[in-house]
């Protein structure tokens, strides 16, 4: 499968509200990250490109960190899946129109040049 596109909505809540989200992830310690371009290896699929094209000016954007989870031994699977362990379980993915990702997600968040606004691409195992 190639390498998704999460493109974030140019409507400034909502921009803002998923980039948020994401930042929460980290600071909760859900996630494990990996600085700037060591972490586009940490992927479930095709590697992370070191630049990106920004989701608002179409600028370069410049790899700043990977957002990664389900790849280390300390945060495989726990059974039974009756609780929120990994963004797959926050939501059902009920195909179009209720898509959400269906396993352990990959986030890369890139800052553009032009107006530093953050774009992301992500992947899932
Ligand atoms: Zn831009």
């Amino acid at each position: 499968m190639s390498l998704c596109a999460l493109r974030l909505e140019t409507k400034q809540g909502l921009y803002h509200n998923r980039f948020n989200f994401l930042v929460g992830l980290l600071m909760e310690k859900v996630m494990n990250t990996t600085l700037g371009k060591e972490g586009l290896n940490k992927t479930w699929q095709a590697k992370f490109p070191e630049t990106t094209k920004c989701c608002r000016c179409k600028g370069e954007s410049r790899i700043g960190f990977v957002a990664h989870e389900g790849m280390d031994d300390d945060d495989r699977p726990e059974y039974p899946r009756d609780h929120i362990q990994f963004v797959t379980d926050l939501h059902e993915n009920k195909g179009e129109g209720g898509y959400w990702p269906h396993d352990c997600v990959a986030v890369a968040v890139y800052f553009c040049r032009e107006c530093l606004n953050p774009t992301a691409l992500y992947n899932q195992g």
